[in-house]
């Protein structure tokens, strides 16, 4: 009934003011309330009377109250409802003489909710001392999703505050972590757009439970097809996901809070979307991680059964996108952010992610701004949103301030300054003050970076991710696709070397054609060579395709995830049989064939005596050998930021690498995110690595550290500090000392 009205006053002709007075009115009434108040959240934290039926007309748009201040403040901060007979003696409660309020004894409060957000709160009071029923509040809670609405669609700039706004459209700075440097300023792309609703009331309750019912069974089967046919393209965690979907599905709890919101008179879509609210609301407010991991669950959940309701797909193809494109995500894997058109996307949020992971990678040899944990950045904007994102500094400003947005653009010009900075520095030899050279060179995977190296004056390719052509391909890339890539790659790269890494597919990389086992520990799991020496007919077609692409040039193949040093042996097997094969086809072999190793398992370094005489030369994953020497995921942030990759322990590890590489008189390159990183390279090169390899963009920073370098104390003063073991010392401070006292670029 009460719906049905708010319905026809909502269509009706009104000004924004004569609709919430008649819209308070008719709660009032309904709800046989003495009192019905409406406030708005304003974005300096005010709560304002934005209309009452029952209080004192004058303390409309006069009366404010803080955010947590009083009975209605309480209920905005904590987005939930409060229910009392005697109000006034409420320790909370904050007396406005202004209102009238004093006689009012019975009080209820329910938060006006959107994505999760407070936007106001609504309330209706008695004077009589009464306890409001469960029902009441169900139905006011129900009100307030349609009010929800409201504010974020009317315009209610000419009644708010001059100068203030709706507190949902205030800017919001989030501090994240940084992944790849730089700043871009665009527009939000939602990577999973929330579903709009548009009709909120229903016209027949029987017939919105029925659909809701159907869309949920629906729903239903899809999940449990997708369990029974492990086809689980994305992250690896997916079947636990998706379990966790499938038990929330058949909730009743969650079905019988739906269906309870329909009998209220909510259409199947608005009541999911009202259920959802509370899920977010609490997920915003929650710190324990596991919990909101599960209301994260939930939400998503609730997000696909809206789809199945209201038969929306993707509401925006990956492929059409506006310029200066800034994708929003709470996670995602490194194959989904290749299906976007890349020429639009400037940069990419994530709510989770470390700056190892496979997505952050791939963004950063795209050559995108990347920032990780902005936490709940997702629930917070809307597509098409201004966004600045500083991935320098690791923040993002959402709906930025003219003056924020102003800075961001000096600064966008400060930075093509430094990159013609940078960019003067490319032909210079890259050479330490105090003559030690340094190779510098792309971490890559794709042809369209290549043509940076002409940008940046790198020597080299140190680095070249096949694996990345394998994840954008729809289908297994055949011999001769695979052999095209890599000769192109060689054309563009001309006589500067390119290090071609064979496949290494599994962990977080999965192949959106392939069907990958479910393994509990993916990253440890079958991949990489594990599972090219045991399908050898995937590294037999790699090195093939790559012997033909090298058509008489020169040849160099890395091997990744070596864990034993056989599986080198067995590689270089099948290298020599295709070498063979190509010689009795009387095809041209490549002038020099270099097959090197990946140092990236920890085991390798107590095998280095054995393995290193073996190969032609050495290059160190640290990423992956750091993840593993530290028993921590380098995907997640939580455990990965704990411990330092250049603390004693892990240095001592690549110096055994660097010093058994000398030994044997082999190069040896890092490869690793280390490379890139001003104070990690120092600790490198401190300890004698002469080549790193890493993402274009850090070719510059990188560069200019080594011009005004002088080596050797700092070498002397890391490696006694290695050998000494004294307690206390951290290397990241000794550098850091010493970068100070050289003011050194860093
Ligand atoms: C590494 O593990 O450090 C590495 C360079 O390989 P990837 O990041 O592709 O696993
Ligand atoms: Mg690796």
């Amino acid at each position: 009934m009460l719906l049905r009205q708010l319905r026809e006053t909502m269509a009706e002709q009104l000004a924004s003011q004569a609709r919430l007075d008649k819209i308070v009115g008719l709660i009032a009434d309904n709800m046989h309330a003495d009192v019905c108040s409406f406030y708005v959240l304003r974005d300096d934290g005010a709560l304002e009377l934005f209309a009452s039926k029952g209080l004192a007309a004058e303390s409309v748009h006069m009366t404010t109250l803080r955010l947590g201040e009083g009975l209605v403040g309480q209920i905005a901060a904590d987005a939930e409802p409060l229910n009392l007979d005697d109000a006034t003696s409420h320790p909370s409660f904050a007396y406005r003489p202004e209102t009238g309020e004093e006689r009012y004894n019975a009080f209820l409060g329910v938060p006006v909710l959107r994505a999760g957000q407070t936007l106001g709160v609504l309330v209706v009071q008695n004077v009589e001392r009464r306890h409001y029923g469960e029902d009441e509040i169900e139905a006011m809670l129900t009100t307030a999703t349609i009010l929800a609405e409201m504010v974020a669609t009317s315009d209610f700039d000419n009644l708010i505050k001059p100068g203030s706004d709706i507190d949902l459209r205030r800017p919001r700075m989030f501090t994240g972590v940084s992944f790849t440097d730089g700043i871009a300023l665009g527009k939000v792309v939602l990577h999973d757009p929330r579903v709009v609703v548009t009709n909120f009331i229903a016209d027949d309750t029987d017939a919105e439970k029925l659909r809701l019912e159907t869309a949920l069974e629906k729903m239903r089967m899809s999940i449990d097809v997708m369990l029974d046919h492990g086809d689980m393209a994305g992250p690896t965690d997916h079947r636990e996901i998706l379990e966790t979907y499938r038990m929330f599905a058949n909730d009743r709890g969650w079905v019988h809070r739906l269906t309870e919101a329909i009998e209220n008179g909510l259409s199947a879509e608005a009541a999911v979307e009202r259920v959802q609210n509370d899920t977010r609301a609490r997920m915003l407010r929650q710190t324990d991680p596991y919990i909101r991991d599960r209301l994260h669950d939930l939400d998503d959940l609730a997000n696909r059964l809206l789809r199945v309701l209201t038969g929306d797909g993707h509401a925006l193809s990956r492929k059409v996108l506006p310029d200066n494109a800034i994708l929003v995500a709470r996670n995602m894997g490194p194959a989904e952010l290749l299906e976007y058109d890349r020429t639009k996307l400037r940069g990419i949020v994530l709510e989770e992610g470390g700056s190892t992971a496979h997505v952050a990678i791939v963004a950063r040899s795209l050559g995108m701004v990347a920032v990780g944990q902005a936490q709940s950045i997702v629930s917070m904007c809307e597509t098409g949103d201004d966004i600045i994102l500083d991935g320098t500094a690791g923040i993002v400003h959402l709906r930025p301030t003219p003056d924020i947005e102003q800075a961001y653009v000096d600064k966008v010009k400060v930075s093509a300054k430094r990159r013609a900075h940078y960019a003067a520095l490319k032909d210079k030899p890259s050479i330490t003050r105090d003559g030690v050279a340094i190779a510098l060179l792309h971490n890559s995977g794709l042809v369209a970076d290549l043509p940076m190296l002409d940008d940046t004056g790198a020597v080299g390719v140190g680095l070249f991710r096949t694996e990345l052509q394998f994840m954008i391909a729809s289908k297994l890339p055949k011999l001769s696709e695979q052999a095209e890539l890599y000769a192109e790659a060689m054309a563009i790269a001309g006589d500067r070397p390119v290090v071609f890494r064979l496949l290494d597919i599994g962990g977080d990389k999965v192949l959106p054609y392939q069907r990958s086992m479910t393994e509990e520990n993916p990253a440890m799991g079958f991949r990489s060579i594990r599972l090219g020496l045991e399908r050898p007919g995937l590294l037999r077609t790699q090195i093939r395709a790559l012997l033909l692409a090298a058509n008489g040039r020169p040849l160099k193949i890395l091997v990744p995830m070596v864990t034993e040093t056989f599986e080198f042996v067995r590689t270089r097997l099948v290298v020599d049989k295709e070498v063979d094969r190509l010689r009795r086809a009387g095809a041209p072999l490549p002038s020099r064939l270099e097959l090197g190793v990946m140092v990236e398992v920890p085991s390798l370094l107590f095998e280095l005596d054995q393995l290193l005489p073996l190969a032609d030369f050495v290059s160190i994953g640290s990423n992956d050998l750091v993840q593993f020497l530290t028993a921590s995921d380098r995907a997640n942030p939580r455990v990965a930021k704990v411990y330092d990759p250049i603390g004693m322990p892990r240095l001592r590890a690549i110096r055994l690498v660097v010093d058994a590489a000398r030994r044997y008189n082999i190069p040896i390159t890092m490869c690793g995110e280390l490379a890139g990183k001003p104070l990690e390279a120092l600790a490198l090169m401190a300890i004698g690595m002469t080549r790193l390899s890493m993402g274009p963009a850090s070719i510059g920073p990188i560069k200019e550290l080594i011009l005004n370098l002088d080596l050797e104390p700092i070498r002397q003063s890391v490696n006694a500090a290695l050998s000494d073991g004294a307690d206390g010392i951290s290397i990241r401070q000794l550098l850091q000392e010493w970068i100070d006292k050289q003011k050194l670029p860093v």
